[in-house]
């Protein structure tokens, strides 16, 4: 079966899993130089193998609210393939989720920790479970009750969760306390754990430094420095101002974060201080906008950050959240380079559109695999029952997207994507990314 014959029956089964065909297309058409070249892996149906989980566990959450009401939300742990190590991603809770956004994540997330390098397999899971506006104890309820139900599917050499959207350090916190209650082992089960508990030191701050780190890579690739650049960056939650505290480090100007209730745009643009503000005020769940009577700048409800003139976007909210449109905007605004910070920022036409204007363009599952990468440099160092430093785990970082950035221009380079030093990180990092999972499921034979 060719890889065409493969979307079509992914197409066919899964008609109603939109955003799983998305990213399911956006692999295939990018690691066809690759895949013309080994006719084992059409062969031995890897491609094919690969689009189908290994298995989904889906299950129901009954907790209580405030009022003693019986709430039910639903869960799922995606198990999408172990060929190179325990399945490890992330638990998103959100209205949104379902299980097409689940198995888009999954699939990603194969390759994403395939081009981190170490032994870690693809998984993702979550809930519909919305967060906001719920109390401190329902949250704690809701965290306990779904970790009742995933702890039968899940342990710490078999799948290894993490956080997502909506699971930060606290939920991470109730969903290991519930897995110790019902195991009574203290194992590293779900990693950013707090640091004296488990965690790693820079865990937190790893997804959205990692992206920068790997910007810096695409800069220097183009003789270019970040000091002095615009920076538009969406999303005001851990990978967002993370990215931009990192920007800012650097000597970079980042000029707007978001939310799902719009923009806040400072030409003055943000520093540490203004950065140390909007976490503190996100995590009590504050509004952005009361960031203009403190230190001004403008509020654009119901906006996102594309509009205005920049060098460098870092998407970092959420999938799909810059449209064909918005790419537009992006290249008529002077933007030249998009760094994925969220997993799926682009549609498949935006992508099309930056990638016809020569924009740099850095993949999610490139640019923002430090997160996952210092995850599972917990699990190690939970397995040794040794921590490392801030400062050793930031240099591993820092070498890890480093490697991830040079290993996906070679391959864009050996596989005729590069042109004129435009640099195919797409197509060099997805096929990275499928070999090394594509090769190992060749060595097992037919048993994965
Ligand atoms: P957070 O929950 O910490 O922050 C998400 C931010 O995006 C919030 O500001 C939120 O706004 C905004 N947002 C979420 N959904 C929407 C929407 N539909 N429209 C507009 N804004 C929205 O999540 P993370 O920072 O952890 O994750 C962000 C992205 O990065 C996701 O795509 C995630 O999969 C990806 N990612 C995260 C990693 C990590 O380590 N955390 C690792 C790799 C990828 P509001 O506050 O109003 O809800």
């Amino acid at each position: 079966m060719s890889i065409s014959q493969a979307i079509e029956t992914v197409e066919a089964n899964y008609a109603h899993q939109p955003e799983f065909i998305q990213a399911v297309k956006e692999v295939a058409i990018s690691i066809k130089p690759l895949y013309d070249a080994h006719p084992e892996y059409e062969t031995l149906k890897v491609f094919e193998r690969l689009v189908e989980p290994d298995r989904i566990f889906n299950f129901r959450v009954n907790w209580e609210n405030d009022k003693g009401e019986v709430q039910v939300n639903r869960g799922w742990r995606v198990q999408f393939n172990n060929a190179l190590g325990p399945y490890k991603g992330g638990l998103r809770f959100h209205p949104t989720v379902t299980e097409s956004v689940l198995k888009f994540l999954g699939f990603e997330q194969i390759f994403k920790n395939a081009l981190t390098g170490l032994p870690i397999g693809g998984g993702k899971g979550g809930s519909d479970f919305d967060p906001k506006g719920k109390s401190e104890s329902e949250i704690r309820r809701f965290c306990y009750a779904f970790m009742r139900e995933l702890h039968h599917y899940i342990s710490k050499d078999m799948d290894v969760p993490a956080g997502d959207i909506g699971v930060g350090g606290r939920e991470v916190s109730y969903m290991y306390a519930m897995y110790k209650n019902l195991t009574r082992e203290s194992t590293g089960v779900i990693t950013g754990k707090g640091v004296g508990f488990g965690g790693s030191l820079m865990r937190t701050e790893a997804t959205g430094y990692g992206a920068v780190y790997f910007l810096e890579n695409m800069l220097a690739a183009q003789d270019e420095d970040i000091k002095g650049k615009t920076v538009l960056v969406s999303g005001a939650g851990n990978v967002s101002l993370h990215a931009a505290e990192k920007c800012i480090a650097l000597g970079a100007k980042v000029i707007t974060v978001s939310d799902s209730r719009g923009t806040l745009h400072d030409t003055s643009g943000f520093t540490q201080e203004k950065i140390d503000w909007l976490k503190a005020q996100k995590a009590q769940n504050k509004p952005l906008v009361d960031y203009v009577d403190k230190f001004g700048g403008e509020w654009l409800d119901g906006k996102k950050p594309w509009q205005f003139k920049a060098d460098i976007a870092i998407p970092s909210a959420t999938q799909n959240e810059i449209n064909e449109d918005e790419a537009k905007q992006l290249v008529n605004n002077g933007v030249k380079y998009v760094v994925e910070g969220a997993n799926m920022p682009l549609t498949a036409e935006a992508i099309d559109h930056v990638r016809e204007h020569r924009v740099h363009y850095a993949p999610g599952k490139a640019a923002n695999a430090g997160g996952v990468a210092v995850s599972a440099l917990e699990m190690s160092q939970n397995s040794v029952r040794q921590y490392n430093t801030f400062e050793q785990v930031d240099q591993q970082l820092k070498n890890i997207m480093k490697d991830i950035h040079d290993g996906a221009a070679g391959a864009s380079e050996e596989y005729g994507q590069t042109d004129n030093g435009y640099i195919d990180y797409m197509a060099g990092a997805n096929m990275v990314g499928f070999k090394r999972v594509a090769d190992a499921l060749l060595a097992y034979g037919i048993l994965n």
